[in-house]
């Protein structure tokens, strides 16, 4: 079945977001005045998946070697515009006041970015109508039928596997060494502006690409569940509750708390 869509500028997309951007967006974003943090998950790396395993060879390359314990993992960092209420941008009207250098994900929705998740029409902002059969086709069998869409979700995946690198000497920058256990949720870390923009322009400026590195980081997984806590120390992992995490730092879980 295609999804037909046309957006009805109801503006419910622009309002308490955190919005994945790439560095040099980030950079801008801050320029601009806007806040912006780092999203922390790991997913835990015992062996390498097989070389068929497409979604494994996906979060491979968005993500980089760490060590938690003696368990290995693959830190994916997200940098994101943070915003409650309306998005800084948005005007009266509803129109975006920064359209021309509005970042690639607000040009993408409500499409998907990450090519192992459908589009479901019932899980994003836009209203019923935004769906009409009228309205021209958006998608045909998880295929994006505008070719400059299909152009804005490349260039947002390639600037976010170009960007690993510089988002690990990010961390080493802003001394970030917690995640959350990915599925679970995220360690958000809030250093304000003008320590997020010192620190991405020192990091853009070194241009790095990851490599995999022989002396990986050690990091610590934060979990608000107990039963995750102690499956990772069983496995020799240095898993903690949210409240050992420093100043600026915070637990978003996707699950209630459980068995603190
Ligand atoms: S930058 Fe523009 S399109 Fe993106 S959330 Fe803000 S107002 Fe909306
Ligand atoms: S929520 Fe959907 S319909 Fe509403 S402004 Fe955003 S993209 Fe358009």
């Amino acid at each position: 079945m295609p999804s037909h869509f046309s957006c009805t500028m109801c503006g419910r997309c622009c309002r308490d977001l955190r919005l994945p951007l790439s560095l040099a967006e980030a950079a801008g974003w801050l320029r601009d005045g806007g806040e912006t943090q780092l999203l922390c998950d790991a997913i835990p790396w015992p062996v390498e998946p097989a070389a068929d395993d497409r979604l494994a060879a996906y979060k491979f390359r968005r993500s980089f070697p760490a060590m938690s314990g003696t368990l290995p993992l693959r830190v994916i960092v997200t940098v994101v515009a943070a915003f409650d209420g309306p998005c800084p941008h948005l005007q009266a009207d509803l129109r975006c006041g920064a359209y021309d250098r509005r970042p690639r994900v607000c040009r993408i929705y409500p499409a998907e970015i990450n090519p192992f998740i459908e589009l479901q029409p019932a899980a994003k902002l836009c209203p019923p109508e935004a769906w009409d059969e009228r309205h021209p086709v958006l998608e045909v069998a998880g295929r994006y039928a505008d070719p400059s869409l299909v152009a804005t979700i490349e260039a947002f995946r390639e600037a976010d596997i170009h960007d690993v690198g510089a988002k690990r000497k990010l961390c080493d920058v802003l001394g970030v060494r917690t995640a959350a256990l990915a599925n679970e949720g995220f360690v958000v870390i809030a250093p304000g502006r003008e320590a997020m923009a010192n620190a991405i322009a020192a990091v853009m400026r070194e241009d790095e690409v990851v490599g995999e590195d022989a002396n990986p980081a050690s990091w610590i997984l934060i979990s608000n569940r107990r039963s995750t806590r102690d499956t990772l120390a069983s496995v020799d992992a240095e898993a903690r509750a949210p409240d050992a995490l420093p100043d600026l730092h915070e637990y978003l879980g996707f699950h209630a708390a459980s068995g603190e």
